[in-house]
């Protein structure tokens, strides 16, 4: 299956819906089974230009495949996308071919789901963009693309009649048992593969490394798990793909933490800035902004900057940025500076240790 929605049907990505029901009604009769008997490749296709259909002639989920790369079968681009029986109802008027008749049951004719953990930074949760992963994953063998078959001959399987299923009956001490199992013969296809292909000895697999490239959501947590449909490992004999499941793992940023939807920095500024007031430049992921310290200010006043915190996901607005001040002691004070402090401490009526006393302790230490 390819990756992009508009390429499978041909359209631009500005293609209005007429453009797109044209294009799919097309590629629908073209590819569909009816037409394309016993052909892997062809069902495959017929099953992708419909799934492209459902999301893009609906407004709700065009938006969203654009924004996130993926849809939703309820309006969350964090589930699946939906089954294509509704759609296929409404345009040919009668039973999906893929319904409750066939003995190709998804499980047995579609790849796994795999699961990742992507790494991704907390400007990225903030700002967007885009993350590359790769994979090494079973995809469409190239040779025959998919199906298995060196000349795309297949026969039914005798063993099984086509079925893909056999019954099987077991004694037990409740009587007999019957249950349905897939034929070991065919493996659940219902047809044997008469000249495998060579690549691929007939499975219609092969390992092969792909990069990804996704759209962080914004918002998004550690935790969280965005699922690709369909953009997984690839069936056996053109199966449709699995799932491959993103759990996103946010790493932590040398300054900012994240509350909630807030980002908080913990900023260690001057004694004199907090005694007499600054005004500094202060970077945040939406660039320089002005921080003004008032004179006077103490370890544990809070500063806020409004709606520039972490985006709410899949909602409109953003948390703030809060910026908690420490105040920082001067450490290795030049003669000068020692001197200004002891006239401070006095100024202030302070009391401070005795020089003498610290003159003998820095002796010890020589
Ligand atoms: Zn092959
Ligand atoms: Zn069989």
């Amino acid at each position: 299956m390819e990756d992009d929605l508009y390429d499978l049907l041909g359209v631009s990505r500005t293609a209005s819906l007429a453009e797109i029901k044209k294009a799919y009604r097309e590629l629908a009769r073209k590819f569909h089974p009816d037409a394309n008997p016993n052909d892997a490749t062809a069902e495959q296709k017929f099953k992708d230009v419909a799934m492209a259909y459902e999301i893009l002639s609906d407004d709700e989920k065009r938006r969203q495949y654009d924004q996130f790369g993926t849809v939703g079968s309820a309006g969350s681009p964090f589930q699946g996308a939906g089954g294509i029986s509704d759609i296929f109802e409404a345009f040919f008027g009668g039973q999906s071919p893929f319904g409750s008749s066939g003995f190709r049951t998804q499980d047995r004719n579609s790849g796994d789901d795999v699961e990742i953990a992507l790494n991704i930074t907390l400007e990225q949760v903030v700002n967007g963009g885009e993350v590359e992963f790769t994979l090494k994953l079973a995809l469409e063998c190239e040779t025959c693309t998919g199906s298995g078959s060196h000349n795309s001959e297949s026969e039914l399987c005798s063993r099984c009649d086509g079925h893909g299923q056999l019954q099987q009956v077991r004694q037990s001490i409740l009587g007999q048992i019957m249950s349905t199992i897939a034929c070991p013969s065919c493996q659940g296809f219902g047809t044997l593969i008469m000249n495998p292909c060579d690549s691929c000895e007939g499975t219609g697999l092969e390992k092969a490394e792909k990069t990804f490239s996704i759209e962080v959501p914004k918002g998004v947590d550690t935790g969280i798990t965005q699922r690709l449909s369909g953009m997984g490992p690839a069936g056996p004999r053109g199966g449709t793909r699995g799932d491959i499941h993103v759990r996103y793992v946010v790493e932590q940023h040398s300054r900012f933490s994240r509350n909630g939807e807030n980002l908080v920095e913990q900023l260690w500024i001057p004694v004199t800035y907090a005694a007499l007031g600054a005004e500094i430049e202060y970077e945040t992921f939406d660039g320089m902004q002005k921080l003004k310290i008032p004179a006077g200010s103490r370890t544990g006043d809070k500063f806020r900057y409004s709606g520039l915190g972490v985006p709410r996901l899949q909602r409109r607005g953003r948390g703030d940025l809060i910026v908690e001040i420490l105040i920082d002691t001067p450490q290795n004070l030049s003669e000068v500076s020692k001197r200004l402090m002891i006239e401070l401490a006095e100024e202030l009526g302070e009391t401070i240790a005795e020089k003498p006393k610290r003159g003998r302790k820095s002796k010890k230490n020589e």
